[in-house]
């Protein structure tokens, strides 16, 4: 569900017309519902009470700093990949014992940056860098919570590029060999060994494989509590789908979810972490744009929009699919025809969508991609030059941008021409 809904014949968000948002910024932009990011979040929360829990926002699929603050200011954790998202969540005001750090390429100086500002665990994902952390945690004089990652050799049954629990994935160490690096770790300074990390994937929309994993799981914290380790700690990872074509889609419910992780792992009397990012994040935002021509080709029409692959790359990507849907509410039984909806970039990639089936269009109006939240704004590029689009923000009737549009001075003045030109 989400709070992207026509009213009176016109898209809102919240109670803001989609239509004065982009009077007052120019198209295209990001828009995202509070409402809906909190909504989203008290799922999780209220699918894992009573277990003691933490539900960390994974940073990674919507990281404006102002959406961080929505959700730290509820009590979430978030889950960082890089020293960069460290620091947004510090500068939402999330404390560092709320701040898990994820990922298989931590370098030393975001370790440090990690300890000196303060954090919950960091999930560590090889013998490496266990023997890297532990090096720098001795230099600090400090010692590191640490979980360690586990690859369940799962198969996520979801897109190659985001399936990340096969034995053939570059993720977490095989749970085969949990045991020995597990005795590694006990046996290393500066390391406090508190807990076992899992993330199998994103977009799931089968809770089989969380259950297959989360099973493993549940075997592997007996295992090592024989062997002699204190698990007070699962992360389980984040991962749950959403729906992107709604007319037919149904991934799974967050109560299911919950109700799974507490059938799986929830007699270990251990505290539970999860990690989503998509399910808070996807459905909470919309990209809106104009349209900019409508070209009649040989044997297809063109939508040609002034939002490209830059500004949302998963079509060009992953072939993901979003629904766009006119801002204006066409009337019931308006006749629609089949649209190729394509952006200004030059490269055929630059496509969002083939023979979509829409209203008939003009220069000028709008449209809006939905489930553009997730995996968005985050991985835009300045690809064509084209300005990184604004976020805004709504609560409510209000709205604010919360990262402007850059001038094309700014984004010039980050060239620089060496002394010999
Ligand atoms: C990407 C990622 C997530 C979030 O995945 P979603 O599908 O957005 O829920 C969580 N944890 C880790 C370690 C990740 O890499």
């Amino acid at each position: 569900m989400d709070h992207f809904l026509y009213r009176d014949g016109e898209l809102h968000a919240e109670g803001v017309a989609i239509a004065d948002i982009a009077a007052t910024v120019g198209t295209p932009f990001y828009v995202y519902s509070t409402a809906t990011l909190t909504r989203h979040y008290r799922l999780f929360t209220e699918a894992l009470s009573p277990l003691p829990h933490l539900v960390c926002f994974a940073i990674k699929s919507l990281s404006n700093v102002a959406v961080l603050k929505v959700l730290g200011d509820l009590g979430a954790g978030m889950d960082v990949v890089s020293g960069g998202e460290y620091m947004r969540a510090r500068a939402a005001g999330v404390p560092g014992d709320r701040i898990v750090f994820s990922g298989v390429g931590k370098t030393k100086p975001e370790m440090r940056l990690a300890l000196e500002g303060g954090i919950r665990q960091f999930n560590v994902e090889s013998e490496p860098e266990l023997r890297a952390l532990s090096e720098v945690c001795v230099s600090m004089g400090v010692r590191a919570p640490i979980t360690i990652r586990v690859n369940p050799d799962v198969d996520a049954k979801t897109h190659e590029k985001i399936a990340t629990g096969k034995k053939e994935n570059k993720f977490g160490i095989p749970i085969d060999r949990a045991s020995a690096v597990y005795a590694e770790a006990a046996a290393l300074p500066g390391l406090q060994v508190i807990g076992i990390d899992v993330h199998i994937g994103s977009q799931l929309t089968d809770l089989a494989p969380f259950e297959a994993a989360y099973l493993k799981v549940a075997d592997l914290t007996h295992r090592l509590r024989a062997e002699g380790h204190t698990i007070t700690r699962l992360d389980l990872g984040g991962g749950l789908g959403i729906p992107y074509e709604r007319s037919n889609e149904a991934p799974p419910l967050p109560l299911d979810y919950g109700a799974l992780i507490k059938r799986t792992v929830g007699d270990l009397g251990c505290e539970i972490e999860i990690e989503p990012g998509r399910l808070i994040s996807g459905n909470a935002g919309l990209l809106v744009a104009s349209v900019i021509y409508v070209k009649n080709g040989e044997d297809r029409d063109f939508l040609i929009l002034d939002a490209a692959m830059n500004d949302l790359i998963r079509p060009a990507m992953y072939g993901a699919h979003h629904d766009i849907v006119p801002v204006v509410e066409p009337a019931a039984g308006a006749a629609q025809q089949p649209f190729d909806v394509v952006g200004p970039v030059c490269e055929t990639g630059d496509t969002f969508a083939k023979a979509r089936h829409l209203t008939a269009q003009q220069p000028g109006d709008l449209v809006a991609f939905r489930s553009a939240g997730a995996y968005g704004a985050v991985m835009a590029s300045e690809y064509n030059t084209r300005p990184l689009i604004p976020e805004i923000l709504v609560k409510d009737d209000h709205f604010a941008v919360i990262r402007a549009r850059p001038t094309f001075d700014e984004i010039l003045g980050r060239d620089t021409i060496p002394y010999w030109l």
